[in-house]
């Protein structure tokens, strides 16, 4: 978020919750792996692993409530899950940016400061720009805050190799095949998408697997 405050405990990003929860299990007790769940959860942002954070946080027994700068109309979440979420109790706040996360002398989350937003003109993405609207600041009590903010590729692998041509956001270029810019590698799925869905992963997965075999065999 780059806001004053994140480093505070009590601050996770979606990933490592829902990780946390899922994959170590920790919503069973006799797992030696807990989570700090906390009584009021607070997950900024609006697409589908905000959606699956702010729900896992209430069935973990949290007073669960979503942040998010745009109108529920941006809102890049599924309908589905939109919807499921408000069936499930979750509040929605929106037109609303955290600016600090707030701590106590121990170092722990006790609260989100936030500023009111107001829609402006569309942007690159076609969405209407949120923009501050002035003197709103105000506070929301919380003990912790989870950061869903998009992800993007593990950066390394561009990083450390060689002529491996990659977008602005650190995405591999590839054909429709999978062929990145460097002979014989291929790519796919959200290294090369960024953030999409399992089947579109395991589509490009396939169309390279294929071509790997064509490349294989011809060359
Ligand atoms: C919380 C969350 C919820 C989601 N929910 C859904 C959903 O409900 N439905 C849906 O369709 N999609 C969902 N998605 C998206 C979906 O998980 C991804 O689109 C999909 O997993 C992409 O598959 P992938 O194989 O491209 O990448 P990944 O599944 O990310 O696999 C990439 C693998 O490469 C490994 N790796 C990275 N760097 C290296 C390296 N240098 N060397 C070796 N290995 C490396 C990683 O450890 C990882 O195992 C969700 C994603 C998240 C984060």
């Amino acid at each position: 978020m780059g806001i004053e405050g994140e480093n505070l405990n009590g601050v996770l990003s979606a990933n490592e919750f829902l990780t946390r929860a899922n994959l170590m299990r920790a919503y069973d007790e006799q797992y030696d792996t807990p989570i700090y769940v906390g009584k009021k959860v607070v997950v900024v942002g609006g697409g589908n692993v905000a959606m699956d954070a702010v729900r896992t946080a209430k069935r973990l027994g949290a007073e669960a409530v979503i942040v998010y700068r745009r109108s529920e109309a941006e809102l890049p979440a599924r309908v589905e899950e939109v919807h499921h979420a408000k069936e499930e109790g979750i509040e929605f706040k929106m037109l609303t940016n955290p600016t600090k996360v707030l701590g106590d002398d121990k170092g722990w989350v006790v609260g989100l400061n936030c500023v009111k937003m107001e829609l402006g003109e569309p942007d690159a993405s076609g969405r209407r720009s949120p923009i501050e609207v002035a003197d709103s600041d105000f506070q929301i009590d919380c003990d912790v805050v989870i950061m869903a903010l998009g992800t993007s590729p593990n950066p390394l692998i561009a990083a450390t190799t060689d002529s491996l041509e990659t977008t602005r956001r650190g995405c591999i270029v590839a054909t429709e095949d999978g062929q990145t810019s460097r002979e014989g590698v291929f790519a796919g799925g959200d290294a090369v998408t960024g953030a999409a869905t399992v089947i579109l992963a395991m589509g490009a997965g396939r169309k390279a697997a294929k071509a790997i075999d064509n490349y294989l065999k011809t060359k």
